[in-house]
């Protein structure tokens, strides 16, 4: 604000006005002088998002929204109601470059790592249309937070911002494919936020076929680098793990995992995947699901199968965004 000439506290009102009352022009600033509201005019733009897609799910208000950023890359939100609060699932960049092989957002790379700025839009725009408070935010929807590191980072920090939306880190969840040398960047940041990796395999065997990025990430050194976040940050760590039939849902999987995550500070969310034409993947049986499920508790690994929302507005995870981009070309 120096740079205009302005007291500091200006910068504190415009901050709100941003962060809490989610002004989208100066003009709406009412308590800046006319004369400063010209000249933010002048020299500032408010970034925003546009809503190019809704679909809402009639079962359980689950919202995928598709928007569009100023250089015409497509995103994916999702907005999600559970019993302790709204949380809205944000991407961190259009598309994704880590190749997982169940995915649809990797299918076209990365077109662009999103600011910090295009990622607090999604969950301002979300609370806007949807009309509600949202508290908590994933970041699982395209792209891979540690490879937009230092965007994600200020996003975390400007949500958690006491002046603006407040957000408690604790609410806040960073999902990654598991780049070692990021989780150890991330383990001295200092923050509270929950770490999701997807492990998705219990093997370097497996992970390797589904998931490209394990070759130079293998998994005793991920787990090392997991067992090492936990200690350096006392927060347990969440591990995502995609159920694919006959690819990584047997019996055999579930005890080698379980050996592997003895001792280890961590919860296990089980997903069974959404089919993939592209790949031939089907969903896991309920009965394999179950299985899985069993093996692993009774080992004393704490896990829960995740819950589906939004079944009717069904959709894999960059499906939608890849479908609207289709229908454009
Ligand atoms: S699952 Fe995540 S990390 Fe893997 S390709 Fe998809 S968006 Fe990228």
């Amino acid at each position: 604000m120096l740079l205009i000439g302005e007291k500091k506290f200006r910068a504190k009102q415009i901050y709100r006005w941003l962060h809490v009352k989610y002004a989208d022009s100066f003009s709406q600033m009412s308590d800046l002088s006319e004369n400063l509201r010209a000249k933010l005019e002048e020299n500032y733009t408010i970034g925003s998002l546009k809503q190019v897609k809704k679909l809402v799910s009639k079962i359980d208000n689950t919202t995928k929204y598709l928007f569009e950023l100023d250089n015409n890359c497509i995103i994916e939100s999702v907005f999600m109601q559970y019993s302790y609060g709204n949380t809205v699932c944000i991407s961190t960049q259009a598309g994704c470059r880590m190749g997982c092989t169940f995915c649809a957002s990797t299918l076209d790379g990365v077109e662009k790592s999103l600011s910090p700025s295009e990622m607090l839009s999604q969950v301002y725009e979300i609370e806007k249309d949807k009309g509600e408070t949202v508290s908590g935010v994933v970041l699982m929807g395209s792209g891979e937070p540690l490879d937009n590191y230092d965007n994600v980072i200020k996003f975390i920090k400007l949500i958690n911002s006491k002046e603006g939306k407040n957000m408690g880190q604790r609410h806040i969840t960073l999902s990654t494919c598991g780049l070692i040398n990021k989780i150890y960047e991330l383990a001295d940041e200092d923050l509270q936020i929950t770490l999701a990796v997807s492990l998705h395999a219990p093997n370097d065997m497996i992970r390797n076929r589904i998931m490209p990025v394990s070759k130079a990430n293998p998994m005793d050194k991920l787990l090392q680098a997991c067992r090492d976040y936990v200690a350096k940050t006392n927060r347990r760590i969440t591990f995502e793990y995609s159920l694919i039939k006959d690819v990584n849902d047997s019996a055999e999987n579930a005890k080698e995992l379980a050996e592997k995550l003895k001792g280890l500070l961590c919860h296990v969310n089980l997903i069974p995947v959404n089919d993939v034409k592209e790949r031939d993947y089907v969903r896991s049986t309920n009965e394999a699901v179950k299985r899985f499920e069993g093996i692993l508790t009774s080992r004393g690994i704490e896990t829960t199968v995740r819950r589906k929302l939004g079944s009717d507005i069904d959709a894999a995870c960059g499906q939608l965004r890849k479908r609207y981009k289709d229908e454009k070309r």
